[in-house]
Parts: C-alpha cells; structure tokens; sequence
C-alpha cells in the first residue's frame, strides 16, 4: 500500500502545487509534469505513491513551462549546476505520450540560459530523428546522461521487453553519454553470472561507455505491489528505506565479465559518482565525506585545506552560507578535527538539498 500522498522527495504535498512534481532526488532534482506509466515494472517506485501508483496510461499534470518556472523559483536549484532529472520519478520519458515533453523541458532550460546537465533514465529506447534535437541541447548544456536500465530481468518482474537502445546512436552522435544502469540487480531474480554477463554485453555492444551497478531499495509500497499486484515472492532485501541491496557476488560477477571480453569502461556503485565522471567534476553526493546520522560529513583536514585555499573561505562559512542560501530553519553548524555537525537533524530534502549545494557549488 502507498504510503506517501506524492513522490518520494516532493518539495510539496498539495497536488495543486506544481513543487508537488518537482523532487529533490538522490542524485538530481527531478521534474515529473506526467502521472503514470504504462510499462509496469513490479518494483516501481511510483508504488510508493497514491497519486502514482494505480495509473498506467500517462497523463499531464502540469505544463512544462509551470514547472520549469517553480524550479527555477526554488532556493535547492543551483543555476547551470544541479543535476536535472526528467520524468525519473514517475515515467517512461520517450514513451509516445511524454518524449515530446522531455525535450521541451530541456529546451525551455536552455533557451533560457542555464547550462544545467540533464540525466534521463529510460527503458523504451530514443524516438527516431531526433539527432537534431539532442545536438542542439548538448552545445547549449553541460551534457546529457542517459542511463538505459536494463539488468536481464524475468518477463514476471519487467513485462517490458522490445529493444532498450533502439536509435541510441542518434544520441550518441550527438554528444550525449550513455551508461548501462545495470539495475535492479536482485537475489533469486537475475544475479547469476548469466544475467550480468548478458547485460553488460548487450549494453557495451550498444555503446554505453559505462556501467552504474545497483540493487533494490525497500520501501513498503514496492513491497506491497511486488507481493499484492503482481503477486511475486518478495526478495530478500534488508528493510532499510535508504539502503539499496547488493550482494557482493554480483560486483565480482561484473569484474570476471569486464576481465573475460577485455572490456575497459568504468563500474560506479552510485548514480552521482558515474553522472559526475562523465562531467569531469567531484563527486557532488560527497560520499567520501558522508557521516552517519549524528555526524553531517567527516571531511579530512587535508582536504578541508584544499577546498578553503581554492574557496578562499573557511569550510564552517561555506557550509553557513549552504545552510542560508537553502533557507533552513535553526540550523547551526559546528566543526571539529573534520567531524561537522549540525544543530538538528536534516529531513531528506534537507539533507540532499545540502550535500547537492556543497558538492555541486560550495566545496568544488
Ligand atoms: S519504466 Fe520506470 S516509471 Fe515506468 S513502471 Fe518501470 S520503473 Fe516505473
């Protein structure tokens, strides 16, 4: 059973509100106009939400141009820097209904100036003809990402089965990069030797030009779809809302593929770290600083020294300024020998919204 009202992330939960479509996302703020999808993928994140869940044909919410202006208007958008996501919360985005939306967000972004990278993730291949399109957006962006998720998974779990690269190399063509999204990966669904081997060699054959590896999150409306609706046995995942499962068989499996057809392309755990390769820029999620819950980041002094020669602020004020620009309330920050720490516990946009505007803006 869906237990949000809208997407995971949503800036807001009055439907009326376009920010109810516009998500801050792991590794992107993500612009969802469209309601439904008609692929039905047992474990959807859509499940997660009521207003998402139960519809398969897709329908628009709100314009582009609505939507484009909430984001520009939101404080968590860092003009020409964050990551945007489109349709990655809620649809296919060159399924028939929504490609010509996906463009025109893009479009609209660069007809206004912003240089903001663009990441699609999508299972239904690229409209034809629409080298012309991609080009004109890659020299007016700082890229175009699409990661084509395919992992060799049972017609049980993912119906949809015609060809995922269809007209990949228009794209290619054009200048944007592709990565394999070899996920999910789960246990007892397509993590034999056999399921991955497949995969990477259908995706390289293809042309992507890297792999972002990932297991499945738990969260209690997939559980219920996979086990209710499509009435599959549910995997064995930890019950961890903000943890993927992956089993450490699965990376060997990857490297033996790589090792045995000689293939050199990089492998990445994290959507961030393979979006921030093909921008030539540092990992914007900073998981090389990430605390836990009572400790925000632990950034080594060494480092700490680099970002405040090249910013010419020390790390506290970097962070102040983070913590103001993004409006967060009684928000204070504290650092000692590299461990920071804040005053109260960040909620999930928060905390994104943050290590987003430190990574993409502050530290780098
Ligand atoms: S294609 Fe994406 S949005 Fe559509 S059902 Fe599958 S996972 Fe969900």
């Amino acid at each position: 059973m869906p237990i949000y009202e809208q997407i995971f992330g949503a800036f807001s939960q009055d439907s009326n509100n376009p920010l109810s479509r516009i998500s801050q996302a792991n590794s992107c703020i993500s612009l969802d106009p469209f309601v439904g999808c008609s692929l039905s993928c047992a474990y959807c994140y859509r499940y997660n939400s009521k207003r998402d869940a139960n519809v398969s044909t897709p329908r628009k919410l709100f314009a582009d141009e609505t939507l484009v202006k909430s984001l520009i208007n939101n404080p968590y958008f860092i003009p020409s820097k964050t990551i945007i996501g489109i349709h990655t919360a809620s649809t296919e985005a060159f399924s028939p209904e929504v490609a010509d939306s996906t463009f025109n967000i893009m479009n609209l972004l660069v007809d206004k100036g912003y240089k903001n990278p663009f990441w699609l993730v999508i299972k239904s291949g690229i409209p034809k003809n629409s080298y012309k399109m991609f080009r004109y957006i890659v020299k007016r962006c700082k890229g175009i990402i699409i990661s084509i998720s395919y992992s060799d998974l049972p017609s049980s779990v993912e119906p949809f089965k015609n060809d995922r690269f269809k007209n990949i190399k228009e794209a290619i063509k054009a200048g944007v990069r592709i990565s394999l999204h070899l996920r999910p990966v789960v246990v007892g669904w397509n993590d034999k030797y056999e399921n991955i081997e497949k995969s990477i060699l259908v995706g390289v054959k293809n042309g992507c030009q890297s792999i972002c590896v990932g297991g499945l999150r738990f969260l209690k409306g997939i559980k219920y779809a996979i086990t209710k609706k499509h009435k599959l046995r549910f995997p064995k995942i930890e019950e961890n809302e903000l943890k993927k499962t992956l089993s450490p068989k699965t990376i060997n499996f990857i490297n033996k593929v790589l090792k045995n057809y000689k293939i050199n392309i990089p492998v990445f755990l994290h959507s961030s770290e393979m979006i921030s390769n093909f921008l030539g820029i540092s990992d914007y999620n900073l998981y090389k600083f990430r605390g836990n819950k009572k400790l925000f980041l632990r950034i080594p002094l060494r480092e700490q020294a680099v970002i405040e020669k090249q910013k010419n602020k020390r790390t506290k004020k970097l962070i102040k300024e983070a913590i103001q620009e993004l409006r967060l309330k009684n928000c204070k920050v504290e650092i000692n020998c590299g461990n920071v720490t804040l005053s109260r516990i960040l909620t999930y946009i928060e905390e994104r919204g943050l290590i987003h505007k430190l990574g993409l803006e502050k530290f780098f």
